[in-house]
């Protein structure tokens, strides 16, 4: 599909009109100049003052069909070059998701927005003091979202607050990800750092060396500086995967190197795949007084988990659970996934009522995406998925599902190529929310990724620029290059955390 869109000629465009038609068609490709014979023309005619932008939109279509949209947005005289560009941009894509909306008859209920954090804009203007009411009216006329998504916005940001009072407040403190590269085998629609465990025990073995190495050097200058720690996740992959002994082991450093972990508000462990648990491990959680852990079942139709690659069954997934319960494991997490290749309402409806027995704290329902370096993706004819009406209609049977069973959303994020553009939802019984995930989506602090494939959120405590870092994602180049990735992680958290010190 190509757009040309006549009237701009500033490339910085490009991106952002791009995603905003991605959501309309697969694979869009956008023109600022004529040439060939795109699909749709849309005329975009920019009158900017001092004081303020107004955009008008003209799209044509092939079969000479012609939709208008206009809008204004004021600007300010003390607006910065970045803020001025944000507002001629949003003004933009405004009238530029006008037409096109009217053209195809979908309505995006995201409105302008395609980024993975929509929460965090509302938290934002709640945290520069705009009264809520304001802040839901900005976000339905700049950002035409639906008011049927404002609420479950505000809904989250309530629950968000109401678990972690001082979220606003957390910059000098930091979380950390373990991320553990290993599975016993690798799903179809996976692009984690996950390799299949069996016959690699060397690489393991050496890949455990270097990340005790990093969770004591980072923890050492943690304690040294003073800086606590708020939330611990283990990912990977699946920490499950390496041995009883090896994760009791990993447990052991991290309670001898990190600083006041009897006061860590939260600590996880994603056990996800039913293959990885055994009794001897949940002792072992429950030796190190780990108890939030995640157990993801993401349907409860073998012939489903069969063709995506999870070597394991249902009952196994059920048994596991009770088994984890019978171990103390009283935080438990199960992840569903909406629109697995063959899955409809039917299959959906079963896999709640399955839930219906087990009940576990919290329920995290994703809905398929197509990350482009999947088996899935690659392979996409192989995979026959519901269509955007089904996809949207299951998302309502979870949404009705876990209101009906106490549970709340707590954390939403949304993704490129997900189906349907819809999003993923973290439910939880009240008071059992994952902080590490409030963490993880909200941006307040730094979070440090020791490990596989763990990447590095560090947030400036002062001006809340992000800045990324990753650590190498397969075993190899991590194992013959930790020791450079961890001092290159202290530089920066020595630039941000010891501002003070530094000579003016
Ligand atoms: S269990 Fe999770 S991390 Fe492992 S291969 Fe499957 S999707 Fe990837």
């Amino acid at each position: 599909m190509q757009i040309y869109i006549k009237g701009i000629e500033d490339e910085r465009f490009t991106r952002p009109l791009q995603l905003i038609a991605n959501l309309f068609y697969e694979e869009t490709e956008v023109l600022l100049e004529e040439g060939g014979n795109a699909d749709l023309a849309i005329e975009l005619q920019l009158h900017e003052t001092a004081k303020k932008i107004a955009v008008n939109a003209i799209l044509k279509d092939q079969s000479g069909n012609h939709y208008r949209a206009s809008f204004e947005k004021e600007l300010a005289e003390e607006d910065t070059e970045k803020e001025r560009f944000t507002k001629i941009k949003t003004a933009i894509s405004h009238v530029y998701l006008t037409v096109l909306q009217e053209h195809t008859g979908i309505i995006q209920k995201w409105g302008i927005l395609t980024g993975v954090r929509p929460t965090k804009l509302l938290h934002r203007k709640l945290q520069e003091g705009v009264p809520r009411e304001e802040a839901h009216k900005q976000l339905q006329e700049d950002y035409l979202i639906s008011d049927e998504k404002i609420q479950l916005m505000q809904q989250i940001v309530d629950r968000q607050l109401a678990a972690v009072p001082d979220l606003y407040r957390l910059q000098e403190e930091v979380s950390i990800y373990i991320g553990i590269p290993f599975c016993p085998t690798k799903c179809a629609y996976c692009t984690f750092p996950a390799y299949a465990i069996n016959g690699r025990q060397g690489t393991v073995n050496s890949f455990l060396g270097g990340l005790h190495f990093e969770i004591r050097t980072i923890g050492a200058w943690l304690k040294k500086n003073n800086i606590r720690i708020t939330t611990v996740y283990y990912g990977g992959g699946k920490p499950t995967s390496i041995s009883a002994e090896e994760m009791d082991m990993l447990y052991e450093e991290m309670y001898s190197s990190f600083p006041n972990v009897r006061d860590i508000r939260e600590i996880t462990v994603e056990a996800g795949r039913p293959d990885t648990i055994s009794p001897e491990k949940l002792e072992v959680l429950k030796k190190w007084n780990i108890d939030r852990i995640s157990i993801n079942p993401q349907s409860y139709t073998q012939e489903t988990l069969k063709a995506i690659g999870r070597h394991h069954t249902v009952e196994e997934t059920i048994e596991k659970f009770h088994l984890a319960r019978q171990k103390a494991m009283n935080n438990i997490n199960m992840d569903l996934i909406i629109g697995l290749p063959g899955e409809g309402t039917d299959q959906f409806a079963h896999s709640l009522s399955e839930t219906k027995k087990l009940m576990p704290e919290s329920l995290t329902v994703h809905t398929l995406s197509f990350k482009r370096a999947s088996e899935m993706t690659k392979n996409k004819q192989k995979y026959k998925v519901a269509d955007r009406a089904e996809v949207e209609r299951m998302m309502n049977m979870a949404e009705d599902w876990t209101k009906k069973h106490g549970y709340v959303p707590y954390y939403l994020y949304r993704q490129k190529n997900i189906l349907g553009n819809l999003e993923n939802v973290g439910y939880a019984f009240p008071d059992q929310e994952s902080i590490y995930n409030i963490m993880i989506m909200e941006e307040q602090q730094t979070i440090i990724g020791l490990g596989c494939g763990a990447a590095s959120k560090f947030i400036d405590p002062h001006t809340g620029k992000i800045t990324h870092f990753a650590n190498p994602k397969d075993p190899k180049t991590y194992n013959d290059s930790f020791a450079d990735y961890t001092v290159k992680k202290l530089n920066i958290l020595k630039e941000l955390f010891s501002r003070e010190e530094t000579p003016a």
